[in-house]
C-alpha cells in the first residue's frame, strides 16, 4: 500500500521542530475527528494518517529512523503504524489532555493490551565467528511477571480495593466555571482500584527482574549493525498484551590481516619485486583454514588490486560468497648480498640504464633540484 511522507502529511518541513509537529498535529487532529466528521471515510483516514505521522515525528528515535530509511525503515525495526482504530480514539483522548488539560470523556474502561518492552543486547563477534556463524548463549537482565502474585501485585490471600479517591471510576470530575473538568485520578492512575496489600516479593509492581540465558543462532555472514530479533524474548505486556523482543546487535571487531567491505573481504599481500615480475601463485591462510591460492600475473605493479572470486564471506540469507581482494605491497630488499647486487647491475645494463651505485653520495643532484 502507498504510504504518503510523513512530513507531507502534517504539512511540515522535514526540519520541523517538535513545536510544530505538534501544533500542526493538533489542527489536523480537530479538523479530521470522527466525531465532527461522522461518517465520512475520508476524514477517517485522514485523521488516522496524520495520527500515525505525529506518533512517529514526535518520537525522537522514530524520527531519526524514518528520516534515514523511511517506511521500511520503521517496518523493520518492529515500528509499526496504529493497529486499530481503538488505538486512534485512545491517541485522541491523550492528545486532547495534552492539548487542553481534560480529557474527551472518553474514559477507558478496560485498560488495552500493550505490548511489553523490547530490550537490545550488544554482541561483539570475530570475524571468523562472523565467517562461520555460531551458537552463542547469551544472559541478560529483564523484567519477567512475579510468580508470587503472578502479576498482580497484591500479596497472595489479598482483594485490591476501590479506589477511595475516585470510587472506582478512574476519573476525577472538577467543576470549574461553566465547565465539568474530568481528569485521570491521580492515586490509582486511572484503574479504579488500588493494592492495599502490596505483594512482598515485587513490592506491588507485580514484576520482578530476572536473569535470562538463551542460546542464539547466529548465521553466517553477520556484519557490524546486523540485527537478530528474537520474537517475544523482551519484557512482559501489560493488561494482557504480547511480550516484547528481544533485537541482538551485531559488532564484528577488526582483524589483524582481513578488512571487510559488505560480503567482499581485502586483505594486503606484501611480495618481492622479483615476484612482481615474474609472476608466482602464493597461498595465504583463509578465515576457514582453507589455504586461498593466490596467482600474481608476470608484471605485478605496487598498490595493484587482484580479485579472488568466491573467496569472500558468505552471504546473509543467500547463496555462495563475496570476492577476496588482494592488494600487492611490493617489497625492495633493503640490503643486498655482493652476488644479488651483481646481477642487478647486469639486469640494468640490460635495460640500458647507468646505474651510480649509491655508495659515493652524489651532492649535486639535489642542488640541481633545489636551484
Ligand atoms: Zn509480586
Ligand atoms: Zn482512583
Amino acid at each position: 500500500m502507498y504510504k504518503r511522507d510523513y512530513y507531507e502529511v502534517l504539512g511540515v518541513s522535514p526540519n520541523a521542530t517538535e513545536e510544530e509537529i505538534k501544533r500542526a498535529y493538533r489542527k489536523l487532529a480537530l479538523k479530521y475527528h470522527p466525531d465532527r466528521n461522522p461518517g465520512n471515510k475520508e476524514a477517517e483516514e485522514r485523521f488516522k494518517e496524520a495520527a500515525e505521522a505525529y506518533e512517529v515525528l514526535r518520537d525522537p528515535e522514530k524520527r531519526e529512523i524514518y528520516d534515514r530509511y523511511g517506511h521500511e525503515g520503521l517496518e523493520g525495526r518492529g515500528f509499526t503504524g496504529f493497529s486499530g482504530f481503538e488505538d486512534i480514539f485512545s491517541s485522541f483522548g491523550d492528545i486532547f489532555e495534552e492539548f487542553f488539560g481534560f480529557s474527551t470523556g472518553r474514559r477507558r474502561r478496560a485498560p488495552r493490551p500493550v505490548q511489553g518492552k523490547s530490550l537490545r543486547y550488544d554482541l561483539e563477534l570475530s570475524l571468523e565467528e562472523a565467517y562461520h556463524g555460531k551458537e552463542e548463549e547469551i544472559v541478560f537482565t529483564r523484567l519477567t511477571l512475579c510468580h508470587t502474585c503472578e502479576g498482580s501485585g497484591l500479596e497472595p490471600g489479598t482483594q485490591p480495593e476501590v479506589c477511595p479517591s475516585c470510587q472506582g471510576r478512574g476519573q476525577i470530575i472538577r467543576s470549574q466555571g461553566f465547565f465539568q473538568i474530568s481528569t485521570t485520578c491521580p492515586t490509582c492512575r486511572g484503574e479504579g482500584q488500588v493494592i492495599p496489600n502490596p505483594c512482598r516479593d515485587c513490592r506491588g509492581q507485580g514484576k520482578v527482574h530476572t536473569e535470562r540465558r538463551i542460546t542464539v543462532k547466529i548465521p553466517a555472514g553477520v556484519d557490524t549493525g546486523s540485527q537478530l530479533r528474537l520474537r517475544g524474548e523482551g519484557e512482559p505486556g501489560e493488561f494482557g498484551g504480547p511480550p516484547g523482543d528481544l533485537f541482538v546487535v551485531i559488532h564484528v571487531k577488526e582483524h589483524e590481516f582481513f578488512g571487510r567491505e559488505g560480503d567482499d573481504l581485502i586483505c594486503q599481500l606484501p611480495i618481492s619485486f622479483v615476484q612482481a615480475a615474474l609472476g608466482d601463485v602464493i597461498t595465504v591462510p583463509g578465515l576457514d583454514d582453507e589455504e586461498v591460492e593466490i596467482e600474481i600475473p608476470p608484471g605485478t605493479q605496487p598498490e595493484q588490486i587482484l580479485r579472488i572470486p568466491g573467496k569472500g564471506m558468505p552471504r546473509l540469507n543467500g547463496r555462495g560468497r563475496g570476492d577476496l581482494f588482494v592488494k600487492i605491497q611490493v617489497k625492495i630488499p633493503e640490503k643486498l648480498s655482493e652476488r644479488q647486487r651483481e646481477l642487478l647491475e647486469a639486469f640494468a645494463s640490460t635495460e640500458g640504464v647507468k646505474i651510480n651505485p649509491g655508495r659515493k653520495k652524489s651532492k649535486s643532484f639535489w642542488k640541481k633540484l633545489r636551484h
